[in-house]
């Protein structure tokens, strides 16, 4: 997040830039209007006046120079009236026209004395903006075989764990590095309450409390409302269930590196234009400024914008036309977006947002207020965007995007010449595990791989739920043979979890078909290929996997 008095000074200049370019923008005025002739109606000439006029009340307000928009608003509506007889302009119109002229005049000496002392904004927190959590995780727990099996079932969702038995000893490795999650037992021998005093503690000096999850045999209010008041933010009870603890972690330790969202200003003012990219850039998000409407399809798909703000009007193409444009591209029928414009007529707003438009902002707008509507707008499409892509259970891709998108690498890697390999994953006996623990603990292992795949996996291979208990994978840039070696490695570290039901452990395994495409050079044969060696990997008696048509080594059946 960017500093806001950065942001107060910046607009600041930027009000000094406009209001050294005002006087500028009022001789153009000004030749216009002596340029219209006595004798007949001029409609082009007309229409550059109207939005030359109008162009001041948008940025007159934005600048600090509200009355100069006020007046400009009255001339406006004056023109209009004028613009509906289109008949030319007689004396008495040409005076009160000049009239308001030199009220412009004035205006423009007069800034807002309020402009450069507004209040600073409020920092918008966005997803994932928070510093990358730390994925080292502290277990602090005098129960020596509790705390290896923590360690040993962490470690197979990728933390970095350190078991410290004695609140003592967490005490003094805390003073070397403390980039960590906690996970504090409760009840030490001798203080029933001694995990908790200790964090407690720790946290008075802290700026930033530090993540801490407690476990517990007891479940007392006592103990949970110490424990909150320590700075938990999760209270486990023992014994511990591995699936909740993987859950918190996960939300607390975000892999993805932060992704700012992306505007799209489509403005010819450059003034504007600059002063809503510093307001929005100020909020942490990534804008594009576009001042000429020609060059928007060839930005769009460049930058791929979350949201596109226009501008409503604009010479030579206005803003309803060129979200018509825009929505007629396929890539961006869904995309949110704002007219942001001077219009203050209801019935005009309305009609452009009939157009393609979502939504209506009216100039000036308050830097907050852009800020929160940008940012609810996003957030809302990007949610819906991924309720249509993913899979309510666990996340992941659902059937028809991971299927689409494995056309998009197959067809990406066949004209790069790279590889890509594709796998299908289906947990064994499935059936077993719901029959006898019952479906929500299946859920629960559906979740433990699903995770366990996001984890292992790059951020750039793709991850989908292709079915009930059924995974597929789009390895990008992996030959079979790496695809092979790092699906037997999450296949095995898969295996030795420990799943809970009831106070019963149980370990579930899958089987895994891959095909790569280098053998398979289309996605309905790469597909097809994978699922032959996901059925022969269930033959050959689960728990492996195996790469189709790869004569060598096709079996990695170990243990
Ligand atoms: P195999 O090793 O041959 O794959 O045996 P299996 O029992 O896993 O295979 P089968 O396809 O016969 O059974 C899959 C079971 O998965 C049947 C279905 O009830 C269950 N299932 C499908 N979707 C879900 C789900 O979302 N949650 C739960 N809990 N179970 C599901
Ligand atoms: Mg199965
Ligand atoms: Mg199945």
């Amino acid at each position: 997040m960017h500093d806001p008095g950065e942001l107060q000074t910046k607009l600041k200049a930027l009000s000094d830039t406009y209001a050294a370019q005002l006087p500028e923008k009022l001789k153009q005025l000004e030749q216009a209007l002596s340029q219209l002739p006595h004798t007949e109606w001029d409609e082009q000439g007309f229409q550059t006046i109207l939005r030359l006029v109008h162009g001041l009340i948008g940025s007159g307000k934005t600048f600090g120079f509200a009355s100069l928009s006020d007046v400009a608003r009255n001339l406006e509506t004056y023109l209009r009236q004028l613009a509906q007889a289109k008949t030319a302009i007689n004396k008495d119109q040409r005076n009160h026209i000049l009239g308001s002229m030199s009220e412009l005049h004035q205006a423009a000496n007069h800034r807002d004395v309020s402009f450069s002392d507004q209040p600073g904004l409020i920092a918008v927190a966005q997803p994932g903006q928070d510093a990358v959590a730390p994925r080292r995780i502290f277990v602090v727990e005098d129960e020596h075989e509790l705390a290896e099996e923590l360690k040993v079932q962490l470690g197979y969702f990728g933390y970095d764990v350190s078991v410290f038995n004695t609140l003592e000893d967490f005490r003094f490795a805390l003073q070397q590095t403390s980039d960590v999650v906690v996970l504090m037992d409760v009840t030490f021998p001798g203080d029933r309450l001694g995990g908790v005093k200790l964090m407690n503690e720790i946290q008075q000096g802290r700026d930033v409390l530090l993540p801490v999850v407690f476990l517990s045999a007891h479940d007392e209010f006592e103990m949970r409302l110490e424990a909150v008041r320590a700075g938990s933010i999760a209270y486990l009870s023992k014994p511990v269930n591995i699936g909740n603890l993987i859950d918190k972690l996960d939300s607390l330790t975000s892999t993805k590196p932060p992704v700012p969202y992306r505007v799209m200003i489509v403005d010819d003012s450059v003034a504007l234009t600059a002063y809503h990219t510093a307001v929005l850039e100020q909020a942490g998000m990534a804008v594009k400024a576009v001042n000429n409407p020609f060059n928007v399809i060839e930005s769009l798909l460049e930058f791929t914008p979350d949201l596109i703000l226009i501008d409503l009007y604009m010479p030579e193409c206005n803003g309803t036309d060129l979200a018509k444009v825009i929505r007629q591209l396929d890539a961006f029928v869904s995309i949110p977006i704002v007219f942001l414009s001077a219009e203050n007529n209801l019935d005009k707003q309305l009609f452009a947002m009939g157009l393609g438009g979502d939504d209506f902002l009216t100039k000036p707008i308050q830097p907050q207020h852009l800020i929160s509507s940008v940012t609810s707008r996003i957030r809302r499409s990007l949610m819906l965007r991924s309720f249509m892509v993913r899979d309510s259970l666990t996340g992941l891709l659902n059937h028809t995007a991971i299927k689409d998108l494995l056309d998009g690498e197959v067809a990406w890697a066949l004209r790069q010449k790279k590889p890509v390999s594709f796998a299908m994953i289906d947990i064994d006996h499935f059936k077993q595990v719901n029959d006898s623990y019952g479906h929500p603990v299946g859920d629960r292992v559906i979740k433990s791989l699903s995770r366990l795949l996001k984890q292992r996996l790059r951020t750039s291979d793709l991850v989908g739920r292709y079915g009930g208990e059924e995974f597929a994978v789009v390895l990008v840039d992996a030959d079979g043979a790496t695809a092979m070696k790092v699906l037997d490695t999450i296949r095995d570290d898969f295996s030795q979890l420990r799943h809970l039901a009831d106070g019963n452990e149980f370990p579930v395994t899958f089987s895994c078909g891959i095909a790569t495409v280098s053998q398979f050079p289309d996605a309905a044969k790469l597909s097809d290929a994978a699922d032959k060696a996901l059925y022969k990997a269930k033959h050959a008696g689960r728990n492996q996997v195996i790469l189709a048509d790869d004569p060598s080594a096709s079996s990695s059946k170990d243990k």
